[in-house]
């Protein structure tokens, strides 16, 4: 019998999920199907009983359901529980798992797609909300040396307060500092606002990623006139899609080509 998957979000017409795991389903010949169901804003809990008795297996959480999932979920990883946020749940009988696969999917992006291993690297990371959240113990994980500025500075000391040796503060802290990478994961993309970094910031070298995708965001503008290399949210998109299909498949697809399509 098809196995079933959903991604749940409020708007989710937008999504690119379906598309995504239908590729990774025909690449690795698994029998699923996957749509894209908008829960209502009051009722996501409701809609996720809905899932769990129609025979679904599990389900992609987006905004502005991911906290929400993390309560709802009856076990989490450690991943979910440093997010506080959950993106991927799995339906096991009466257990409702809960992962956060949108770390895994940067850091695979930048070390497995862009070829840059983030090991003792100086890696700053722009905005304290939940794309913020759900990255920080995976880049740690990988090795990373973490620095987190935020418009909100006090909201970048919260966050960094909850690993060891993360420094987090306001973008005037950055004065005479350089990284190695620099991954904006502030919604600052959506307008035309100025990019809060001071010049000479990148070092040689230097990457920088915006997760945002789909347009030029004055941060990967101002990262090019400053020489660095830069990278859009494209690749995480579909490795954490990737992570959530292992999850639940145990079959890890081929990303590039996945990739490839959803540029062209
Ligand atoms: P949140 O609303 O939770 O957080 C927004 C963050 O952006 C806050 O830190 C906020 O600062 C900061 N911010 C907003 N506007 C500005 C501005 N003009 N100047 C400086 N900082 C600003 O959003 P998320 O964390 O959920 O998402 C952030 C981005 O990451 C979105 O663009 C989203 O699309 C993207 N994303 C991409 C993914 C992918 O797979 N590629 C996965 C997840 C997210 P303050 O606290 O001061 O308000």
């Amino acid at each position: 019998m098809t196995d079933r998957y959903a991604v749940l979000g409020n708007p989710i017409s937008h999504s690119k999920s379906p598309m995504i795991h239908s590729l990774f389903a025909k690449q690795t010949g698994q029998d699923l199907c996957y749509e894209a169901i908008e829960a209502p804003l009051d009722g996501f809990a409701a809609t996720i009983e809905r899932l769990r008795h129609g025979g679904y297996q599990g389900c992609n959480v987006t905004v502005p359901f991911k906290f929400e999932a993390y309560h709802c979920a009856t076990e989490l990883s450690a991943r979910a529980k440093a997010a506080q946020a959950v993106n991927t749940l799995s339906f096991e009988g009466d257990k409702i798992i809960g992962d956060n696969t949108d770390g895994a999917g940067l850091v695979r992006d930048i070390e497995q797609n862009i070829g840059i291993s983030l090991a003792e690297k100086n890696i700053l990371l722009m905005g304290a909300g939940g794309a913020s959240y759900g990255v920080v113990l995976p880049l740690l994980t990988a090795g990373a040396k973490l620095t987190i500025a935020n418009r909100t500075a006090s909201k970048a000391v919260e966050l960094a307060a909850q690993f060891s040796a993360v420094t987090g503060g306001g973008y005037e802290n950055l004065a005479e500092l350089q990284f190695d990478v620099i991954i904006n994961a502030t919604s600052a993309g959506l307008t035309d606002s100025e990019v809060p970094l001071p010049e000479g910031i990148f070092a040689e070298g230097a990457l920088a990623y915006d997760m945002m995708y789909g347009r030029e965001t004055p941060f990967i503008k101002f990262a090019r006139e400053q020489g660095a290399q830069v990278a859009d949210g494209l690749g995480m998109l579909v490795e954490q899609a990737a992570e959530a299909f292992f999850i639940w498949r145990g079959v890890r697809p081929d990303t590039l080509p996945v990739i490839t399509a959803l540029r062209g």
